[in-house]
């Protein structure tokens, strides 16, 4: 039988899988030798034990029972005991953070005999002991009963009627335990439970079983966490930040999560429990106040965060609690953050010699990366700010202001850009804070929800904007100065700053962007990290980067933005805008003569497109796809027209009619696998090689040009051999060397590649129609239709258009490579769908051994980034 119940003693920071995040820095730091309650942890593998079948594995009463007794024995106290209770935390904690997600639940081991013990352990601390009790009755309530936690709070404003909180005497409390008790019955039918172990087993229960509570369902799937990993309940002995002035809890930065500046960031409540200080029961205190209150607590405090930052190496958050003068520390990880922390952070570590520069590529990201090329505001904006909060996830956002998750979903969903406006937020605001441009919160620190989970998600928030009056009643809030902004007024909110602005704000481009346009201000810190990192990113990965795109302006980009080459250049949008009329006068061409001479006038405007094209690119190569899509793309819409002719009656147009019965003869019922790509070149004499004697033209015409020539749509080498025996002709001809090579986007074409690399000096492998074509979905058809049904049954974790799907096309494409290597040993490899930007997917090329990827131009820098991480991270490909 596994080993299901670790000690804080026996675990490590290596052990997140087994005991999540929070049970394995526990006990990181109780063999650091910090001041840590005792406790023990449950493992992930009994969760995932309970919830597939629905109960505890055998022999987990008794491992839990066994560790009891020992914390009890350490503690001289047992579990609940009525003269002097033992009382404990019963906490989730899953591999990857998921702030306020799942449950937790204080106090336990509290009932109506132990509520006097616990006041005489406190040396008659009346109002505490009732305090903690009323703090279980709530939490067990809310989260191990499922009681509405509305009727709680409602419960506790009444009998505060006005009051702080503070101001609150013993027999208050004990008046509320028992309307709590009343809530209690009502809801369930039954008291609440008194025995101990009881409260215990069935609060572990329910945080297995808060791993599938909606809310945290979504997270997941919003941070692509797998669903299957399940949460450790961590079991830890109480300490007490509610037994007076002298106590309290607070959190804390070893950095500024949002600048990465070293300091001392942090909020601490005095005689408070757990998420009081979150939760914005009263204005928390600064950290450095804490100082003043209790100079030898602060001491170690600072002492405790400088451990941890030397030995996490990297910005830790920590919670702690301060009982009747002493510390003890309840939670630490590494620390999410903005960004542009990231970039900085990173960079300052590795320039204090903490860690390597290495070690600072992989802990940035390309999705951080995407973030920092985000707009912002113009500066002239100060006009319209009607308020300021704490910048405290970054980025500028513009929006109709709405004051429900719920609205914010319903107006998303057609299409609105909202900003969420709430007092503050809590877990049940998730799905309003996806669908919003931004959150604005009037309360609540830059450790509050809001902000916690805004930067997890990349998503622009301002919170504690204390100026503002929030009324979620009206749907409105006020500003200073009398401004009321109602449902439905656009808003703009700055994270970086923490101004609001009424109405719309114009935005400019980052300075991250401009950096990488040249332009950037070399001095300004974050664009020197970043900088710092991409060097060191491009000197590491072995990767190359190119570039879609198809005009100069694209290329021009791409080019500043580090790009090698460009990968693929497609040549459909040259048929369109005024050269329609010829590519109409091709398709109705009856006689060979007719459709030469429309070949022969598009064959001088293509060559000018390639023209600029190549003198922008000079010196690197340029893939360019032959016609792509089917002909009749390039026609009228067929209703249209029809009732054009329709109405013409008599007098219709003769090339309306010609047009028309064109139209019909094209139409195809699966255009997608209908005629396309290589199938055009080989049906309709003459037009590949158009295409082919403009590119040589323009090949010839700028010195420097490097051209390769991609086939699209190829399934079969006979296919690819007719085509390129035509296209070397005509480059034999005109004296121009160029590679002529293949798209890999058919199935079949990787299952023979071996065969089409005999044809082939390239394979690009378009994976967006070899996804399509292996899944056998129609893209335009199915994301909308069922995605978010197939994304909620788990068939995958994420779209396989946006991250390549390595067991099912990632195969092929692995087979393909192989193949087509030991056919052709020099053949050169490349991916050119939208996965070439995706960080999943580059990582993916990078182990398969491809040579480049290629993605937009905006996407360069990031592609950049992630083929150097990807370098960075040993992989089994690389150590075989
Ligand atoms: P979360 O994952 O939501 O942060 P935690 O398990 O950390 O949940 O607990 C919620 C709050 O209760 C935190 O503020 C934490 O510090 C506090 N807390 C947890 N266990 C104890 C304990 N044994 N003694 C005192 N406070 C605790
Ligand atoms: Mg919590
Ligand atoms: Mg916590």
């Amino acid at each position: 039988m596994p080993k299901y119940v670790y000690d804080f003693t026996e675990g490590n920071k290596d052990l997140k899988d087994l005991l999540g995040g929070k049970g394995a820095n526990l006990a990181e730091m109780t063999n650091l030798g910090l001041p840590v309650p005792p406790g023990f942890t449950i493992t992930t593998e009994a969760c995932r034990h309970f919830l597939t079948e629905g109960r505890l594995p055998d022999g987990l009463e008794e491992e839990i029972s066994r560790h009891l007794s020992a914390l009890e024995a350490k503690m001289g106290r047992r579990l609940g005991q009525a003269d002097d209770p033992l009382l404990v935390s019963v906490r989730s904690g899953a591999k990857f953070s998921m702030p306020g997600m799942m449950e937790t639940v204080l106090n336990i081991g509290l009932n109506d005999e132990s509520v006097h013990g616990l006041a005489k352990q406190s040396s008659g601390n009346e109002r505490f002991a009732w305090d903690s009790y009323r703090r279980l009755i709530q939490m067990f309530g809310k989260t191990v009963q499922g009681i509405d936690g509305e009727l709680f709070d409602d419960a506790l404003e009444a009998l505060k009627a006005g009051r702080d909180d503070l101001d609150l005497e013993a027999a208050d409390f004990q008046r509320l335990v028992e309307t709590y008790k009343g809530i209690v019955r009502d809801q369930t039918g039954e008291d609440f439970p008194a025995d101990p172990h009881r409260q215990m087993r069935m609060a572990v229960e329910a945080v297995f079983r808060s791993w599938n509570a909606p809310r945290a369902i979504l997270y997941r799937r919003q941070e692509r966490i797998p669903a299957d990993l399940g949460t450790a309940v961590n079991v830890c002995s109480m300490v007490f930040g509610n037994c007076g002035m002298d106590s309290g809890t607070g959190v804390a930065f070893t950095r500024d999560p949002g600048t990465g500046h070293q300091g001392v960031y942090g909020d601490y409540l005095q005689n408070a429990q757990g998420e009081d200080v979150v939760a914005g029961i009263r204005n928390t205190l600064s950290l450095q106040e804490l100082e003043r209150i209790d100079k030898p607590v602060y001491d170690e405090l600072m002492q405790i965060m400088a451990t941890l930052e030397n030995h996490y190496r990297d910005l830790c958050d920590i919670e702690f609690t301060v009982e009747r003068g002493k510390l003890w520390m309840l939670q630490t990880r590494v620390g999410k953050r903005t960004a542009g922390a990231a970039f900085r952070i990173a960079v300052q570590l590795a320039e204090q010699g903490l860690i390597s520069m290495d070690e600072a590529v992989t802990r940035v990201t390309g999705d951080q990366l995407a973030q920092l090329m985000f707009p912002r505001f113009a500066g002239d904006a100060d006009a319209k700010k009607i308020a300021k909060g704490m910048n405290a996830s970054p980025g500028a956002a513009v929006g109709k202001a709405v004051f429900s998750s719920e609205r914010a979903v319903e107006l998303a969903d057609r299409g609105e850009n909202v900003i969420l406006v709430r007092r503050e937020t809590n877990p049940d605001d998730l799905a309003g804070m996806i669908a919003a441009q931004g959150v604005l919160t009037s309360r609540g620190g830059k450790t509050s929800h809001a902000a916690v989970v805004a930067r997890g998600m990349g998503k622009t928030c301002v919170c504690g904007a204390e100026e503002l009056e929030v009324s979620t009643q009206d749907r409105s809030f006020t500003a200073p100065g009398g401004v009321v902004v109602n449902e439905g007024d656009v808003i703009s909110i700055d994270g970086s700053t923490g101004a609001v602005y009424l109405g719309e704000v114009p935005v400019v481009d980052s300075q991250v962007v401009e950096y990488f346009e040249g332009s950037g201000d070399h001095e300004d810190e974050l664009v020197r990290a970043v900088d710092r990192v991409m060097r060191h990113a491009d000197g590491m990965r072995r990767l190359e980067v190119r570039a879609n795109a198809d005009n100069a302006e694209d290329a021009a980009r791409a080019r500043r933005f580090g790009a090698q080459g460009i990968g693929l250049c497609r040549t459909e949008h040259m048929f369109l805008g005024d050269r329609r009329q010829l590519v109409e006068e091709l398709i109705l061409a009856e006689t060979d003569a007719e459709r030469e001479r429309a070949l022969e006038a598009l064959r001088p405007l293509q060559q000018g497109d390639f023209v600029e094209l190549f003198r922008e690119m000079k010196g690197l190569p340029v893939t360019i796809r032959l016609l792509d899509p089917p002909l009749h793309e390039f026609l009228p819409d067929c209703t249209e027209l029809s009732v054009k002719v329709a109405l013409a009656g008599d007098r219709a147009d003769e090339k309306d009619l010609k047009l028309l019965a064109a139209v019909k003869r094209l139409h195809e019922q699966n255009p997608m696998l209908g005629l396309r790509g290589v199938r055009l070149g080989l049906v309709i004499p003459g037009l590949f090689a158009m295409q082919v004697r403009a590119i040589a033209e323009a090949a010839k015409a700028v010195e420097g040009t490097r051209a390769e020539i991609m086939i699209p749509l190829v399934a079969a080498v006979q296919e690819l051999e007719s085509v390129r025996d035509e296209a070397r002709a005509i480059l034999a001809e005109t004296g121009v060397e160029a590679l002529v090579g293949t798209m890999i986007e058919v199935p079949r074409a990787a299952l023979t590649a071996g065969q089409i690399a005999e044809a082939a000096e390239f394979f690009s492998f378009g994976t967006n129609d070899l996804t399509q074509m292996t899944w056998g979905f129609s893209r335009d058809d199915v994301e909308a239709a069922f995605f978010s049904r197939y994304l909620e049954l788990g068939v995958f974790g994420v779209s396989p258009f946006e991250s390549l799907d390595r067991d099912g096309v990632g195969r092929l494409v692995r087979l393909a490579a192989e193949e087509g290597r030991r056919t052709r040993p020099d053949i050169k490899l490349g991916i050119c769908g939208e996965h070439g930007g995706d960080p999943d997917s580059i990582h993916f090329c990078h182990e398969t051994g491809l040579d480049y990827v290629s993605c937009s131009p905006f996407r360069i820098p990031v592609a950049r980034l992630e083929a150097g991480r990807a370098a960075l991270v040993r992989t089994d490909s690389d150590t075989r």
